[in-house]
């Protein structure tokens, strides 16, 4: 059999175990539950699942999409939606190896970004509200991936990269990997790649935050209208962002948010037009499932913005 089949294998089945899991820290860290404990139950009788019910895809098929303890449907969401992280997870694994100078541990970045980004989505959808404990711990992980692996960070493989989104931290890159031993250099270096993201997104937020109170302070007055929100994002919006800068780099935070912006555009233009009236739309629009859809375009693809252009125009490139 081919390796590279089996590798393939092996990312999909990865992804099902995360998508399974990722079920588990939507129902509970909104709630403020532990991941760990209890175990697992059936939400209609309480039934213990066992490990052998756990298992992704396979348990719901074997069990006949019902619990074997009140024999009661389990949803058809729960393996679709295994099997969708699964897909997720081997586009994620195609990119890289079909880049032959990513490193292999680029994977886990962004494997670890894609799960968490997935599950902020769900839990802003649901919730309205993105955990600290999911970014937080993001930031923390890129970190760690840095020191670990720093040739897993496109900004040290291919720094300057348009497609690999590299460009911004490309001088402080080349600068900081000529300090001290190259095995110091590179991990400074791609240190520094995490932090300038980090830094991007929270001045890029940052402003547009300041920014957005005043205006919506500016319209509240003017119209009398106290329906009006005092602020246009949320501080969990700007960690959202931190913790995908932290993973991609600062050039992704420019483009995702331009991105995000028009994804969130076009739902509100659409979400208008359907109620006619403009009530509630002001309030309730979620900004995890916009930036996720072209963070994980970003992940699957490369820097879509670049290759729209150079499909435009390729002979400016
Ligand atoms: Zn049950």
């Amino acid at each position: 059999m081919d390796i590279r089949f089996l590798f393939g294998f092996f990312a999909f089945w990865m992804g099902a175990i995360v998508g399974s899991f990722l079920n588990v820290v939507v129902w509970r860290v909104p709630r403020g539950m532990s991941l760990l404990r209890p175990p697992s139950t059936c939400p209609k009788c309480g039934h213990r699942i066992r490990p052998w019910e756990n298992v992704p895809i396979l348990s719901w098929l074997f069990l006949g999409g019902k619990c074997s303890g009140c024999h009661q449907p389990i949803s058809w969401k729960y393996p679709i939606g295994e099997a969708a992280v699964g897909m997720l997870y081997w586009a994620i694994y195609l990119r890289v190896v079909q880049d032959d100078m990513l490193a292999l541990s680029t994977i886990l970045g962004w494997w670890w970004f894609a799960g968490a980004m997935l599950s902020l989505a769900r839990i802003d959808y649901e919730k309205g509200v993105i955990p600290n404990l999911v970014t937080y711990s993001g930031v923390i992980a890129a970190l760690l991936l840095a020191v670990i692996f720093p040739n897993g960070r496109p900004a040290i493989a291919k720094p300057g990269d348009l497609n690999l989104g590299s460009v911004l931290s490309r001088p402080v890159v080349i600068r900081l990997q000529e300090i001290g031993s190259p095995e110091v250099g590179l991990r400074l270096a791609a240190v520094a790649d995490v932090l300038l993201g980090v830094a991007l997104a929270g001045i890029l937020l940052g402003s547009a935050y300041w920014l957005g109170c005043k205006m919506l302070n500016a319209w509240r007055k003017r119209h009398q209208d106290s329906a009006v929100p005092a602020e246009p994002l949320g501080w969990g919006d700007i960690k959202l962002l931190a913790m995908t800068g932290a993973f991609l780099g600062a050039d992704a935070c420019v483009y995702l948010l331009a991105g995000g912006a028009l994804v969130g555009f076009v739902v509100g233009v659409v979400l208008l037009a359907r109620r006619k009236k403009a009530n509630g739309v002001w309030s309730s629009m979620p900004f995890a499932p916009f930036l996720a859809v072209p963070a994980l375009l970003w992940v699957v693809y490369g820097n879509w913005f670049y290759l729209i252009f150079r499909w435009l125009a390729p002979s400016q490139i």
